[in-house]
């Protein structure tokens, strides 16, 4: 069967490569790590850095293509490996994603409204800093994920404090916004330019890591979620994107809707899709990658992702225990899905589970229940 190539080796390379396999392909995951969830499930793991020529070498020549789950793989290796075999997304694409700077001016140039905000590389910059982006939220421009890498800031003392905590690297200082409601879309886009997206999330946030998706979103106007979903597609025709891209919007008080960020890859606002829609995130990635067609994604039921963390391997004692899975799957419309990964900590992603149903309110009700015996967040699951 032919090869396709994944760099990086974490839970999303581990079900991008799922969905491949379901497909016939063969995948080929290059990660440093021996003990990674992508590499367990590959049928061949490249245990070497993600820079290595060697394994770069090797990768393009048994590979058909490649794409990446891993955000900050380093942007030049992608071009590098794009002058043997088709790369999806593009290195061009994955460096804007990459750097909050650059990712704004990119929501500009796509006629997507972001929030407002500052570039700030020197401690000079910090009083240029127009006061109505305080209170703010200080984020590293580069290498920021799960909230980390941010701080809140009330005032200029304060910023003047965070940015130097944070090593006093490239930052974006944006506005601290009201915001009624989280989405996400995730878009696919082909080598050819077709473009589908799966219906917008609405997502909740706990301790800057996302707990919960629903889909369809509640309490959200129509006339919002398109524009959201033609927002999405905008941004991803604005680069020529080829591959999954997921864009974040935040809904604010007054309606308005924002670009948050992007991520150049499936998203775990998306996991729901593996369970839920016709066509997954995974399987578009594949689709995209291989020059397949995109196929036609459609919410087959509602459904309710909730993200399990580390934290949930430990009871009040701060022992380690295995969670109540025949509990939970004993529940009707109950998807649970492990990474494979040995140790848990706090915080750490280990898995997720999706509850289907066939309406909305009995989603809702399962993963109410779900909730309770695990011990998670509520936080959206009232349906309001
Ligand atoms: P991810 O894990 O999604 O990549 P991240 O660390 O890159 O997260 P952001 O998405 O920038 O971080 O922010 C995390 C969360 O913090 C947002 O989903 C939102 O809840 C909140 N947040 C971020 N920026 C703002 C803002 N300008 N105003 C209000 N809340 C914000
Ligand atoms: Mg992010
Ligand atoms: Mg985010």
């Amino acid at each position: 069967g032919a090869w396709l190539g994944m760099l990086g080796g974490g839970q999303l390379g581990r079900m991008a490569v799922h969905a491949a396999q379901s497909l016939g392909y063969r995948v080929a995951v290059l990660e440093p790590d021996p003990a990674s969830p992508a590499g367990a499930a590959a049928d061949w793991h490249l245990q070497a850095a993600y820079t290595d020529p060697q394994a770069l070498a090797e990768l393009a020549k048994a590979c058909g293509a490649v794409s990446t789950e891993f955000e900050n793989v380093p942007a030049q290796v992608l071009d590098t490996l794009a002058a043997s075999l088709p790369v999806a997304p593009a290195g061009a694409a994955v460096a804007v994603c990459q750097d909050r700077a650059l990712e704004k001016a990119h929501f500009a140039k796509s006629g997507v409204p972001c929030a407002p905000h500052a570039v700030l590389c020197t401690p000079a910059d910090l009083d240029a800093v127009p006061d109505a982006l305080l209170p703010g939220i200080l984020k590293t421009a580069t290498m920021g994920y799960d909230g980390k890498g941010q701080r809140r800031v009330r005032s200029r003392e304060e910023l003047r404090a965070a940015f130097a905590e944070l090593g006093g690297v490239r930052c974006v200082l944006e506005a601290l916004l009201p915001l009624a409601a989280e989405l996400s879309v995730i878009v696919a886009r082909g080598r050819d330019g077709a473009m589908v997206t799966l219906p917008a999330q609405r997502n909740w946030h706990v301790g800057g890591i996302l707990a919960t998706t629903v889909v369809p979103a509640t309490g959200i106007d129509p006339a919002l979620i398109a524009q959201a979903e033609a927002s999405a597609r905008a941004i991803a025709d604005a680069f020529g994107y080829v591959g999954v891209l997921c864009t974040e919007f935040f809904v604010l008080a007054d309606g308005r809707l924002l670009a948050n960020e992007m991520a150049p890859r499936p998203h775990n606002s998306g996991h729901h899709s593996i369970n839920a829609c016709t066509v997954s995130q995974f399987e578009l990635q594949v689709r995209a990658m291989a020059g397949l067609p995109l196929g036609t994604p459609r919410l087959h039921s509602p459904a309710v992702m909730l993200n399990l963390l580390g934290d949930l391997w430990f009871d009040a004692q701060g022992a380690q225990r295995e969670p109540d899975w025949p509990g939970v799957l004993a529940l009707p419309g109950v998807h649970l899905h492990l990474y494979g990964k040995t140790e848990p900590r706090r915080a750490r992603k280990m898995g997720h589970l999706t509850v289907t149903a066939g309406s909305q309110p009995e989603a809702l009700a399962v993963a109410r229940q779900v909730a309770a015996r695990l011990g998670l967040p509520t936080d959206g699951l009232d349906g309001a």
